[in-house]
């Protein structure tokens, strides 16, 4: 298994969202004909499926709905961060996304519902949205 370090593959669809953070600015997608608004990015809304939609600003504050710590290293580039977590972030605007909660935390204090705000990272060169318990 290789030791490289997994990175987002970037496309046509999903392109506006890693623009959006390499601006300082997290988006997500809105859909013009029912209102939804989801991430990840893909052509159509996963509610009503019409593919009008438009990409929004997100206000970067949410809640962490759902973590784990990772204490093995599954993936051989992340051995280095043990232990780790992965944590579902719930932003106001509706969208879920998976990501890291950062900072001087203790993992084994996470609370479901608890506040969190975007602070925007580089790893390996890209940049990803991560977030701070507030
Ligand atoms: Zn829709």
């Amino acid at each position: 298994m290789s030791d490289l370090f997994p990175l987002p593959e970037i496309d046509e669809i999903n392109a506006p969202f890693w623009d959006g953070l390499k601006d300082g600015k997290l988006l997500f997608q809105k859909c013009n004909s029912c209102g939804h608004h989801w991430l990840p990015a893909r052509q159509e809304c996963p509610s009503c499926l019409e593919s009008d939609y438009e990409w929004k600003f997100a206000s970067g504050k949410g809640i962490m709905t759902s973590w784990v710590v990772y204490h093995t290293a599954f993936i051989p580039a992340f051995k280095d961060r043990l232990p780790y977590n992965v944590a579902i972030i719930k932003l106001d605007e509706g969208p879920q996304l998976a990501s890291n909660i950062v900072g001087e935390v203790d993992q084994s204090n996470f609370k479901i519902d608890h506040p969190v705000e975007l602070t925007i990272e580089d790893e390996h060169g890209v940049k990803v949205p991560r977030f701070k318990l507030v």
